[in-house]
């Protein structure tokens, strides 16, 4: 594989390790520049090529691409029918978007708390959560590690409720030998430059089910009908499709994403024997009971004794990007005024008060991550 291009980071600051960075290198200025000779650039072949490439990755028959992953979401959301008047549970763990989504159909978010080892919906919270209004649940695949899509689906069951999987951190990652997205409901990726795979901005929505594939690519071109009429529309649409030049670099970052998982794999193998035996911090469990998680981010959980702004601190004098991830969704000045307090979830809220993200991105050097632990381990006095 050619060597990546050289780190973003300005020239003035040359020692920042940072936070993430894409995976680009001259594979993705060929299909791009191929792309702009074509002449192409909307709704061509190298879409159609990057949506048949996904869906074979995943394993679903289809597979349609979106202009980012929250609009992805939201559409999923809008054609599993939630709605005025109804509830839909997902996680405060989460990026914002997928309490957002809900919330832009006109249903009302309620929060359920986590499991504190996935991280994901902790399954009997949401049963209890479930009220006759309920209509949806959202679980997410938090950092990488697959929601528990089997018991979630038990409880859907039984209440008749629709499930739209937010695995837009979860690129790859496999539960009892299953792919993430083949769970038999709706999944979306997303694409923004710090996930698993980039387009700049992007996302992905999956399905086996025909007629709901059909009715996606409708509603993000105009609503257009599949008669053949040209303008003719059936439904009430967007425009939230995805170009052909994102398409080209989709396809050439598909191309290596087996790598890339691999890489991060390793990175984040070595993050945590680098780690181990360092007082104050838990690293991220191992893998097992038939999960494979897809490494989105690498993070550690401070002991509560430890102030967390400090240790940050510290280590961005020494050139070393971090950032609390994540926050509680519902203790957002957006969702507070729908009388969402601390205390309501606490397991989420431990979590979001203590959590810490590393750099870590594929091409991370052996010396980067190397100042990385030394640093921590330094200023925890290891
Ligand atoms: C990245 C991410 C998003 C955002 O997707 P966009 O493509 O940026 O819209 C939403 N939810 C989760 C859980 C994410 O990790």
């Amino acid at each position: 594989m050619a060597t990546p291009t050289a780190a973003s980071t300005p020239l003035d600051a040359p020692d920042v390790v940072p936070l993430a960075q894409p995976f680009i290198n001259g594979r993705e200025v060929e299909l791009v520049t191929e792309v702009l000779r074509s002449g192409q650039l909307s709704m061509g072949p190298m879409l159609a090529r990057f949506e048949e490439l996904f869906a074979r990755f995943v394993g679903t028959r289809h597979a349609v691409a979106v202009s980012s992953g929250t609009a992805g979401l939201h559409l999923a959301c809008s054609t599993a029918g939630f709605g005025v008047g109804d509830e839909v549970i997902t996680s405060p763990f989460s990026f914002a978007a997928s309490a957002n989504v809900a919330r832009s159909t006109g249903s009302t978010v309620t929060f359920a708390d986590i499991d504190p080892h996935t991280l994901g919906l902790d399954p009997e919270a949401v049963a209890h959560a479930v009220t006759s209004r309920t209509r949806g649940i959202i679980p997410v695949d938090v950092f990488g590690w697959p929601a528990d899509m089997d018991s979630l689906s038990v409880i859907s069951a039984t209440h008749g409720l629709a499930m739209v999987q937010d695995a837009r951190e979860a690129l790859g990652a496999t539960s009892q030998g299953r792919m993430v997205g083949t769970a038999g409901v709706p999944a979306v990726f997303a694409f923004h430059a710090d996930k698993q795979i980039t387009t700049g901005e992007g996302g992905m929505l999956v399905t086996d089910d025909d007629d709901l594939a059909a009715r996606w690519r409708s509603i993000i071109d105009q609503g257009r009908t599949d008669t053949g009429r040209p303008l003719e529309h059936g439904d009430l649409g967007y425009n939230i499709r995805l170009s052909d030049l994102a398409s080209a670099l989709g396809v050439a970052q598909l191309e290596k994403l087996p790598r890339m998982l691999a890489l991060r794999r390793e990175i984040a193998a070595e993050y945590t024997r680098g780690l181990a035996g360092v007082d104050g911090i838990t690293t991220p469990r191992p893998d097992g009971e038939g999960t494979v998680r897809s490494w989105f981010v690498y993070w550690v959980v401070l002991d509560e004794a430890l102030d967390r702004a400090e240790v940050r601190a510290q280590l961005t004098e020494r050139g070393i990007e971090t950032t609390p991830y994540l926050s509680s969704m519902h203790l957002q000045p957006s969702f507070r005024e729908l009388g969402y307090r601390a205390g309501m979830f606490p397991v989420a809220e431990s979590i979001s008060a203590r959590s810490l993200a590393l750099p870590f991105f594929p091409q991370m050097s052996p010396h980067q991550q190397d100042r990385v632990i030394g640093a921590l381990r330094d200023i925890l006095g290891a």
